[in-house]
């Protein structure tokens, strides 16, 4: 680690620790850093907002996209205090960052309450024996929007 990656890290522990004192929810922070230089500090806003998605991840990649314009945060790393949940992992994966650091592990965030592992678990179980019952319907109106996406003419893929 170099003592930059270091700086970036404590950044996001910095967050981690201030915004969960002032009351906006659970003890997590992350930066998104491109070209060596911080372009988005996110932080867990969950009670602040009654937002259940105010994830420190999720609010870092709204703000990194937003300061450049893109949905895709491809030249970009993201430092967070802790490991990232089933939640913002996939929301990691839809803004392709090139690599992502964390500091606490999800073993560490179980330790105080914020135990994820029954998220994993639900992932495994098929829709309708997950806990919240998942069941299908109407598929064949949905199926409009798809024909319409699939036939669309200069779509932008993403
Ligand atoms: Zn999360």
């Amino acid at each position: 680690m170099t003592e930059d990656q270091k700086n970036f890290m404590r950044e996001a522990i910095k967050l981690s620790v201030e915004k969960m004192e002032a009351g906006f929810g659970g003890p997590f922070g992350a930066v998104v850093v491109r070209n060596g230089e911080i372009i988005a500090r996110g932080y867990n806003n969950v009670l602040a907002t009654n937002d259940p998605t105010a994830h420190a991840e999720v609010d870092a990649i709204r703000k990194a996209c937003q300061a450049l314009g893109t949905f895709q945060l491809t030249d970009c790393e993201l430092y967070t205090s802790c490991e990232p949940c089933p939640m913002c992992l996939g929301a990691i994966y839809w803004a392709r960052p090139r690599k992502v650091y964390y500091a606490n592990s999800k073993d560490d965030a179980a330790a105080v309450g914020f135990d994820d592992q029954f998220i994993y678990n639900e992932i495994e179980k098929d829709a309708p024996d997950r806990s919240i019952p998942m069941e299908q319907m109407m598929r064949e109106e949905a199926q409009d929007a798809f024909k319409r996406w699939a036939g669309k003419e200069n779509k932008q893929v993403y």
